[in-house]
């Protein structure tokens, strides 16, 4: 059975497209990508091997569907891929979104269905990569589906986003090399004073007189890589600044740097940094790292490790968007954080909706909870006086948000510092 699954290769649908191009006859073809929901539930249901055994199954009734000119092929875990001729599509389709199926020994039957993601082959389509990214955007755009609907097609709407995210992708290297990346610094504000107390640096990219914001291209970096040295860049630039102002003389407040989950899994992570903060000549008292939490296991021990070690080297942490994540609670306890950024989504209107009020018992718990862990809370996204005055009643002094500041380039959030040291030569 084993042999079956496995033995499925990638490696055969690669060969089966050029083949189907060579021959000119790509476009008589239709690609899917499906993944079987559920299949962790069904495995631990009736165990892994009978598992196994009802996946084969539903495969199997595939295969016999699209023989004897279609190939399916196992892309990994509950993921396959298959090529079929376009006359079969209806009855892929409706065999994909649910089908009886039973184990070969008739010993167990189970109703199975998939999300899927379909292609109708065009001339577009010239390589196997191409098709698997393709495939990998239409499966997303079905699993997306707030609808019943388990399926998808790839139109020009996601033909578009692929290319573009190409063309983002390429352009990377010359951004870097032309300094197009910015940082801009958002002010963190604490309201028992109303005094600026620190910042956040967040990426701005200049292209053609234009500014590209990051949720146009952090996404596509997370996706090919690049993010890492764009997030050692923005250190970098950030101490730099740093470095400057000191240099000049000014008041200085702590930049806290956001750093995405692809650094996790390297080993070199927290010396890179230190490296960085250290050729840059910074106290580490003034850095600080963002992090977000983890969805497995994994990557929770080593969020864990790295912030241990960031917080051995003098260099503060704080959890990003707290609340919205996986493991909080935990994620809280057991790490030696200094600082929880609450997420927008739970900083309070303060109006008499259900929905805010249950917002505002959550802020209220973060906040205690976080204080009494001897951990500093700062809320983002705070918009409105009502939502700051909120905020402090309930024991948050520190604010960053719209109300007191958009993110600013950099010479603007130095007039902010010059207020600072304005009033420290006065006092
Ligand atoms: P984030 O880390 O949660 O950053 C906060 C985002 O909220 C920023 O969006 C900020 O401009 C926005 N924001 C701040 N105050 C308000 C407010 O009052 N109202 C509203 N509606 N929004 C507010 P931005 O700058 O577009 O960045 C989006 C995300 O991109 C960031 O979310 C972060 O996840 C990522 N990002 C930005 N720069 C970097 C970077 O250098 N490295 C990495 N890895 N990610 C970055
Ligand atoms: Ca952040
Ligand atoms: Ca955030």
């Amino acid at each position: 059975m084993e042999k079956m699954l496995t033995g499925m290769k990638k490696r055969n649908m690669e060969d089966f497209l050029d083949k189907l191009i060579i021959e000119h006859e790509a476009e008589a073809y239709v690609a899917v990508s499906f993944n079987i929901r559920g299949m962790g539930n069904i495995n631990a249901q009736v165990g892994l091997e009978s598992g196994t055994a009802l996946m084969r199954a539903y495969v199997d009734g595939l295969s016999k569907i699209i023989a004897p000119d279609g190939i399916v092929v196992r892309a990994d875990g509950a993921t396959f891929s298959a090529l079929f001729r376009k006359e079969k599509l209806d009855e892929v389709i409706n065999y994909l979104k649910r089908t009886e199926v039973e184990t070969q020994d008739g010993n167990l039957r189970r109703s199975i269905s998939s999300h899927a993601g379909y292609y109708i082959l065009t001339d577009k389509c010239r390589t196997y990569k191409e098709l698997v990214g393709i495939l990998e955007e239409a499966l997303r755009a079905a699993r997306s589906h707030v609808d019943s609907n388990l399926y998808a097609f790839c139109d020009d709407e996601i033909l578009k986003k692929i290319s573009e995210a190409k063309r983002i992708e390429s352009m990377f290297r010359d951004a870097v090399d032309n300094e197009e990346f910015m940082v801009f610094y958002q002010p963190k504000v604490e309201t028992k004073h109303y005094r600026l107390k620190g910042a956040e640096a967040l990426c701005r990219w200049m292209h053609d007189g234009e500014m590209i914001l990051p949720f146009r291209f952090i996404p596509v970096y997370e996706h090919s890589g690049d993010i890492v040295e764009l997030d050692f860049y923005m250190i970098d630039h950030v101490c730099r600044d740093i470095r400057r102002w000191l240099d000049e003389g000014r008041e200085v407040v702590r930049v806290s740097i956001n750093l995405s989950r692809e650094h996790l899994g390297d080993k070199n992570l927290v010396e890179e940094i230190v490296q960085i903060v250290d050729k840059n000549r910074v106290p580490h008292e003034y850095i600080e790292i963002e992090l977000t939490e983890t969805s497995t296991e994994v990557d929770y021990v080593e969020l864990k490790d790295i912030v241990k070690r960031l917080h051995e080297a003098g260099i503060r942490t704080s959890i990003d968007d707290f609340g919205v994540g996986y493991s909080s609670m935990n994620l809280l306890l057991e790490l030696p954080w200094d600082m929880v950024k609450i997420d927008r989504s739970f900083v309070p209107l303060g109006t008499e909706d259900e929905e805010d009020k249950k917002r505002l018992i959550m802020m209220r718990s973060i906040v205690s909870m976080a204080l009494a862990l001897d951990i500093e809370c700062i809320a983002e996204g705070v918009e409105t006086v009502q939502q700051m005055l909120l905020l402090k009643e309930n024991g948050c002094f520190f604010i960053q948000g719209y109300y007191f500041d958009r993110p600013l380039p950099v010479e603007e959030f130095e007039e902010r510092l010059d207020v600072l040291t304005e009033i420290r030569q006065a006092q």
